[in-house]
């Protein structure tokens, strides 16, 4: 029934920018304060207080557009939205309207099939955040006795960035909700974080037969909070919006919330359309003017970002599709990796340990790699003394402990030999050899018998005796010689 039809998809996100201070005041724009603590009659909407526009929060928002190739406006305003509601303290949200900040961007995303696909960007604007409700007892307001508000979160700067619906699937639509943040965070404007709301999707649903351009009423749902429920709620949205269909019924154009408990979408209300809103331009802000020379003097200075990243690795570093796409995942390890990169490091090696070993370590201790004492330059070493056979790949792995967790005195080679860790080779290593074979006669005589296999006892035995430093090649060699003639 399904494979009949074709998704459709849109999203609106919602992320607040990461500045000190708030939109329009000069309140401190911090997630987990004690409620209400941060707030000023601006904020507050008291009467005669004047906004005044934040220029981090247009800056920022100007990179985050450039960054997700939309053209700026040379000329846009801000406008009034009014509803009423207890979290809106002057019962109007300053937001843009006609004239965004932005429009008619793209990013690209990787489809399941491992394709490159442009999703494109209708608009960027900017708004001031809502304050929020605190419903006792339940998180929402049904089931809840009273309602507290925190006003903390009004007037903190939003960037609202619409997609074109041009998903198909509840994975892709989750690949760009995921792409879209990776480059938030490379440009540092805004952290991303879903749990505390930072960042905040609403998905827009519809379905149409295969083959039709026409597009099918949508309903949009909210309250996803993990990438994974976003990808959940739509395909659980497809499914349900094809049996309406193919059960005679019409889909309403409604709001529906995500419920993470029962997995399932519930109607929360029946959408209003944008006259009720009464827009109109915001009296005490004037327009917001760039000039042609200040929008790319921004677009210069923005980083490389992660699709560029992605490429460069495949092209330059040899790293397939899906290393490139891993490593480029965070701007700070990927400049970690090209770092060590720049050391002369093979950036295969750099990968594995990066992602291997080093994620771990970070993964377990709750830490960033920019929080570790370890430097590109030591892990560059480290990586020098594998390649040529200083140490082996398993006393590095015994080292990295230390130098993941204490700073480094002098150079990794100095540690090495501090630590009499240097591989063993040559006569030394040959003294043991002899050593092993000449203390187990009965296995030597086994091996000669054709019990090959045995070969791996001696080896086993040797680096017993040599604490892991013997070289397995070396070793293996060795012992092989010593037994066959
Ligand atoms: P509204 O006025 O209801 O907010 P918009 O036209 O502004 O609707 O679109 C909001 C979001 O919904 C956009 O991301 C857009 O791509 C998406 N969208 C619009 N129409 C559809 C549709 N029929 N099916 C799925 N998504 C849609
Ligand atoms: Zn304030
Ligand atoms: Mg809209």
């Amino acid at each position: 029934m399904r494979e009949n039809y074709e998704a459709v998809i849109g999203l609106e996100i919602h992320c607040q920018l990461a500045t000190a201070t708030k939109i329009f005041c000069n309140c401190p724009n911090t997630f987990g304060a004690h409620p209400n603590a941060n707030v000023c009659p601006v904020c507050l909407g008291m009467p005669g207080v004047l906004p005044v526009l934040n220029a981090k929060a247009l800056e920022y928002a100007i990179k985050a557009a450039l960054a997700l190739n939309c053209t700026i406006a040379p000329l846009s305003k801000f406008d009034r939205k009014q509803y009423f509601y207890p979290d809106l303290p002057k019962n109007y949200q300053i937001s843009q309207y006609d004239l965004p900040l932005a429009t008619n961007g793209w990013l690209t995303i990787y489809t399941e099939e491992g394709r490159e696909k442009r999703i494109g960007i209708t608009r960027l604007h900017m708004e001031e955040d809502a304050g929020k409700l605190v419903h006792a007892g339940s998180d929402r307001l049904a089931g809840s006795s009273y309602s507290l508000v925190d006003y903390n979160r009004a007037g903190v700067p939003l960037c609202e960035i619409v997609s074109e619906p041009d998903m198909r699937s509840g994975a892709e639509a989750a690949a760009y909700a995921q792409e879209l943040r990776r480059i938030l965070r490379y440009l540092g404007v805004c952290d991303g974080n879903m749990q505390e709301g930072s960042l905040r999707c609403d998905v827009n649903v519809s379905v149409r037969p295969k083959g039709s351009s026409k597009l099918g009423t949508k309903v949009e749902i909210k309250n996803m909070n993990s990438f994974n429920a976003i990808q959940r709620a739509i395909d659980y949205e497809i499914d349900r919006q094809v049996a309406a269909i193919e059960a005679g019924e019409r889909i309403v154009q409604e709001t529906r919330l995500w419920e993470e408990n029962s997995q399932r979408t519930i109607t929360m209300r029946v959408k209003e359309g944008s006259s009720d809103y009464r827009y109109f331009p915001e009296p005490d802000l004037p327009p917001i003017v760039l000039t042609a020379a200040q929008i790319e003097a921004y677009r210069s200075a923005l980083p490389e970002l992660p699709r560029q990243k992605r490429q460069r690795y495949q092209l330059e570093y040899g790293l397939n599709a899906y290393e490139a796409n891993l490593i480029a995942d965070d701007r700070s390890v990927a400049e970690f990796f090209e770092a060590v990169v720049a050391t002369g490091a093979e950036p295969k090696p750099a990968f594995n340990w990066i992602m291997g070993d080093i994620t771990a370590y970070l993964n377990e201790n709750k830490l960033k790699i920019t929080e570790i004492p370890l430097t590109p330059a030591a892990l560059g070493e480290m990586l020098q003394l594998i390649a040529d056979q200083t140490i082996s790949t398993k006393i590095a792995k015994d080292l990295l402990p230390e130098l993941l967790s204490q700073p480094l005195a002098g150079t990794v080679k100095d540690l090495v030999a501090a630590k009499g860790l240097k591989v063993m080779t040559g006569a030394e290593l040959e003294a043991i050899v002899t050593e092993v074979i000449n203390s187990h006669p009965k296995e030597v005589e086994q091996y000669r018998a054709g019990k090959t296999k045995l070969l791996g006892f001696f080896v086993g035995q040797v680096m017993k005796r040599t604490q892991g430093k013997a070289e397995p090649q070396t070793t293996n060699d060795l012992i092989k010689a010593k037994l066959e003639n």
